[in-house]
């Protein structure tokens, strides 16, 4: 059938398959998703409990800023920390500037972290560049660790942006700035990741990222990438920002090219509200994925907008009630129960749209609206069930979702 007409999105792009602790990240296995701590990784208990959360809330791999000696001596104890608390979720160390120096002076943080990340154009500049990136490179082959090549145009290799410049310079017709940059990140990424094996990194150990904050140049810089590579590709938009912002531009961005097949592991970069959760940004990487038809983590809860037929505040706070409640619970019930991420649950408003959507959902239940009887059908597999009424609707249908998931 025409993909357009399939309903799908196209199948994944054909990529190497790399290992990331107990994770594969490639075309062959599902789009991981994966985030990155904001405490000081010195700290190692704050960043311990913080990985922790993250990985709770479903983050396969977890990110920590690798910046000085003691953060690079707490890897260790982090790793420790979580293995005590039965957290096998893979380490990646973020390494700028030091990170040639950091490793090869700190053997157990090498050892203790699951992947290294390197960003090429934060190893250093001229002769020293390629010495810092080549030793790091070295102790990723001695202590068999993949390598995220992370280009990011906020800290382009100036060398390459140079030559490209140049180049563009003596075409007929020259391309625009945007197109430089673009050129440039991708050359940046490509020409790393060959001279890494080089080196003597095995190609199936190398994982490119180059990040933009821009969506249409981000979708363009990764489109040329994966036409140009079998590396798996780690999709996000840098800084995307806060709240609704960096959450739809942030969708925008990867859902076309999660569409086109393109992207293997992906991280959203939101930056928290003052006192805001870090984990919404896993969150955020889940419903994505889900709602694309890629991957299931949690029952899926349709919900109406309400309008003006919405007779009180009980529907959005049931809404609510309902989404944290199964995601609260998915833990638990993952380990229990197969195919549970797969239900689909309805929350509507009034009889409008209510029982239709609710027949199509594993569970939907319809509120009274405006001029309806004060009862609430509940449909069970497209069945009318029962009816709440009363106070305790939330709890009570809460009971029933319990139900039909030990069922
Ligand atoms: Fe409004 Fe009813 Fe439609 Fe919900 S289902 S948006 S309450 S008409």
């Amino acid at each position: 059938m025409d993909l357009l007409l399939s309903g799908r999105a196209a199948p994944r792009r054909q990529t190497r398959l790399v290992r990331v602790g107990n994770v594969l990240i490639g075309s062959a296995g599902p789009v991981v998703v994966q985030s990155m701590t904001n405490t000081d990784t010195a700290d190692d208990f704050a960043t311990t409990m913080q990985v922790a959360q993250l990985a709770r809330a479903g983050s396969e791999l977890v990110r920590i800023t690798v910046n000085n000696d003691e953060a690079a001596k707490a890897v260790p104890k982090i790793r420790e920390k979580l293995l005590q608390m039965n957290l096998d979720v893979p380490l990646v160390g973020d390494f700028h500037y030091n990170g040639h120096k950091l490793l090869s002076d700190n053997p157990a943080c090498a050892e203790a972290l699951d992947k290294l990340r390197i960003n090429p154009g934060n190893v250093g500049q001229g002769a020293k560049r390629d010495t810092q990136f080549a030793s790091i490179v070295e102790m990723a082959c001695k202590y068999d660790k993949p390598v995220r090549i992370g280009v990011n145009w906020g800290s382009l290799d100036q060398s390459v942006l140079a030559r490209i410049m140049d180049e563009n310079a003596k075409r007929a017709v020259p391309l625009d700035a945007g197109a430089v940059m673009r050129e440039a990140l991708v050359t940046s990424a490509l020409e790393s990741a060959a001279k890494a094996e080089e080196y003597g990194l095995g190609g199936d150990k190398i994982i490119l990222s180059a990040k933009v904050s821009s969506v249409q140049d981000l979708i363009a810089v990764y489109r040329d990438m994966a036409a140009k590579c079998d590396y798996p590709l780690h999709l996000g938009l840098t800084e995307a920002g806060m709240g609704s912002k960096g959450i739809v531009a942030s969708t925008a961005a990867l859902s076309v090219l999660l569409q086109e097949g393109i992207g293997d592991t992906i991280r959203i970069s939101l930056t928290p509200e003052p006192n805001g959760s870090r984990t919404q940004e896993v969150v955020v990487a889940q419903e994505i994925l889900q709602t694309m038809g890629l991957r299931a983590f949690t029952p899926m809860v349709t919900a109406c907008p309400g309008c003006g037929r919405t007779t009180s505040t009980l529907f959005q706070e049931l809404a609510s009630d309902v989404q944290s409640f199964v995601r609260d619970n998915m833990p638990i019930w993952r380990d229990q129960y197969d195919g549970v991420e797969n239900m689909t649950l309805a929350v509507m408003g009034c009889i409008v749209n209510g029982p239709g959507e609710s027949k199509h959902a594993n569970i939907g239940i319809s509120l009274p609206g405006t001029g309806e009887s004060p009862a609430a059908p509940v449909f069970e597999d497209g069945v009318k069930t029962l009816t709440l009424r009363g106070d305790n609707i939330s709890n009570e249908f809460k009971a029933i979702i319990e139900r039909y998931v030990a069922r």
